[in-house]
This record gives structure tokens, sequence and C-alpha cells, in this order.
């Protein structure tokens, strides 16, 4: 098979192909780990009310189904071993996701940070391609190279080892070939990228209710400014919400100072003088 850069519209891109492969030999075989952390999208991200512990999940074996328990594996630990049913605590976890909503303000600001990153990534995008175009000429010019060795060389097993190489370096090329082009094309449009932002500051659980782990991953970990603490029979303790984006947690002063004045509470300095923002989001609703 040779490889050459089509000049037809790719089925599949270099990079998925090659992903592809890697997993058919066996190179990226994702952990067992991997489905159980998808059964229990919760783990790790909430700890037990009593004692602290990150609580742990599992399957557990009745007489004829598994069923799914997380609970708290802390020795000593008045919950210790008492499993929770998944269904009740992703359930409550559900509800609380539903009571958040955004301050107004809150969108005002995420959408001018987004589009200061996104320009921000725009103009990386172009110094990434300039230097992916100086490492084509680089591997053009070792092509060359190894073509002239061949030329010269006598032993078949050096010429092999020379070939070998050659056709890495002519696959390296078509990726960069392919990065190049994919450089200046992000992959969504601004308002297509910005409206899935907004989605997500509008209600955070439509992200929560998608099929993907690393959604569920972002929710926790945008949506959250601490691990989440749950006791069992009585359910979460009021949770610390932060803000979706970290940047505004750089936020300079005269930012901090508008967003003081709309509902953002600045944080200070449990977490190391680091400025976190509170009340982002509300809980509306009177429940729980
Ligand atoms: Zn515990």
């Amino acid at each position: 098979m040779t490889l050459r850069k089509s000049h037809h519209e790719p089925l599949i891109s270099f990079q998925t192909y090659r992903a592809i492969q890697d997993r058919l030999l066996g190179k990226a075989r994702a952990p067992a780990r991997k489905n159980l952390n998808a059964d229990f999208p919760l783990r790790g991200a909430v700890a037990c009310g009593h004692c602290g512990t990150p609580l742990t999940a599992c399957w557990t074996k009745g007489k004829y189904l598994r069923y799914p328990y997380y609970l708290c594996p802390k020795r000593g630990c008045e919950s210790c071993g008492k499993s929770i049913r998944r269904a009740t605590i992703e359930g409550e976890f559900e509800t609380l996701l539903h009571q958040l909503r955004p301050a107004p303000a809150l969108f005002r600001v995420a959408r001018a940070t987004f589009e200061d990153l996104w320009n921000h990534r725009l103009a990386t995008a172009e110094t990434t391609r300039s230097g992916l175009e100086t490492e084509l000429v680089k591997i053009e010019h070792d092509v060359e190279q190894f073509l002239d060795r061949i030329a010269q060389a006598q032993l078949p097993s050096v010429i092999t080892a020379y070939e070998n190489r050659i056709r890495q370096l002519e696959e390296r090329k078509i990726e960069i070939s392919e990065k190049i082009t994919n450089c200046g094309r992000p992959l969504r449009s601004f308002d297509e990228a910005l409206r899935t932002s907004l989605d997500f500051l509008a209600n955070p659980w439509n992200l929560w209710a998608s099929e993907r782990l690393e959604h569920k991953k972002a929710v926790l970990k945008l949506a959250f400014a601490n691990r989440l603490a749950y006791v069992r029979d009585e359910g979460f303790r009021t949770p610390g919400l932060a803000l979706p984006f970290k940047v505004l947690a750089e936020m300079g002063s005269s930012k901090s100072k508008l967003a003081r004045s709309t509902g953002f509470e600045p944080v200070t300095p449990a977490f190391g003088g680091q400025y976190s923002i509170h009340l982002s989001y509300e809980r509306a609703g009177s429940g729980s």
C-alpha cells in the first residue's frame, strides 16, 4: 500500500485513520476501569457527608441481577459500606442540577470572555501553522537525505531500514499537511461554539443528560467549586457553586467591580487568595 495525500475530500482524516489503526493494533486499548466510570459518573466527584472520603461505587450481585451502588469506603466512618442506590443519589443530583440557574450577568461576562478566548485561539493557530510548515520543510529535507543514503547503500537490510524510515516520515508529512489544512478553520463556528457554552450555562442539566462521560465530568468540574458531599438517607449538603469558566477567576479589578455590582460575590482567601466567584448560579425554586 502506498500513502499519498488524496485530493478528494477524505472520508476520514488521516489522524482518525491512525487512531483506528492504533486501536486495531491494541495500542490504545481503553482501560477496563473506564467502563466502571461510565456506569458511575459521580464516582470521585461526591464525598461522604460524614467523613469527607470520596464515595466509591460498585455493582452488587443480587439473586438474579446486579445492582449499582455508591458507598463510603472509609473504615470507621459511620456510613462505611452502607450502600446508596445509584438511582437515588443520581436522581437527587439531577434535581440539584435543575435548581441551578445562572445569574443574568453571568451571560454577559461569559460572552465577553468567550470572545477573548476565541480570538486568542485564532492567533495561536497562526503560530502553530508556521511551526508546522517549518517541520514539513525539515521532513522533506530528511527524506531527501535518506533517499541519497539508499542510493549508496549495499546491504538489503540497511536499505529496508531506510525505506521504513522514509515511510514513517511520509506518514508524518501527511499528518502535518492535514493539520495545516485544518489550522485555519475552527472545527465549529464561533456562534455554534458559543451557543454550546451558553446552553451549558443556562441549564447544566442538558450536559449531564449527554451520553458522553466527558460531558458529565465537565458538569461536575464546572458547576461546583468543591467536591459535593452526600449523606445517606439525607441527600446532598449545600454545594459550593463555581463559575464555569476558570478564566473568569482571573478577572482584573475593573471587571470584578462589575461582578460585585451585579451579584457575583468574590470569595477570599480560603482558596489560597485565588479569586473564586460564588453565586454565579443561584438555586431556584424551593425544592429540598
Ligand atoms: Zn464516610
